[in-house]
């Protein structure tokens, strides 16, 4: 028995056969969850899961690669997260319109003094107590000149 009959016999032998099968069962396993993960994936970054689950089914490996290329670049619960950020600064802007000169964060318009950076913001007028811009150079409320 020749190398080239010895190796001929190893191809025709079970165990190469039982082999190629596993080989092939491996490559149906990927092809199977590949189109499972692109399936979910979509479905998490609302893009239309069912037609890029036909694609990557359609089109193994390849198809998926082009969903990698062109998906979404973020979940949708992430997109949904950030808006309703942004909608919870802009109702906090709303509410309290005034924002310290200094340090820009919220504050009443009866403060005096900024709790965050201490910058004075208004004084006390003498006679009433009434909080009043630095510049005012007279009292609204009780017209005392200061
Ligand atoms: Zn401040
Ligand atoms: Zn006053």
């Amino acid at each position: 028995m020749d190398f080239f009959t010895s190796v001929v016999e190893f191809f025709n032998s079970a165990v190469f056969k039982l082999i190629v099968n596993l080989i092939y069962l491996f490559a149906f396993i990927l092809y199977l969850s590949l189109a499972k993960w692109t399936y979910s994936d979509a479905k998490r970054r609302g893009a239309m899961a069912f037609y890029w689950t036909i694609v990557a089914l359609l089109f193994p490996v390849a198809g998926w690669l082009i969903y990698l290329i062109i998906r979404p670049p973020e979940y949708l619960d992430d997109v949904q997260e950030r808006e309703l950020e942004i909608r919870a600064k802009e109702a906090m802007l709303a509410n309290s319109s005034m924002a310290c000169p200094s340090c820009y964060k919220p504050i009443e318009r009866d403060f005096l003094i900024c709790p965050y950076c201490r910058r004075r913001l208004k004084k006390v007028c003498p006679s009433c107590s009434r909080p009043i811009n630095t510049d005012w150079a007279i009292c609204p409320y009780c017209q005392q000149i200061i």
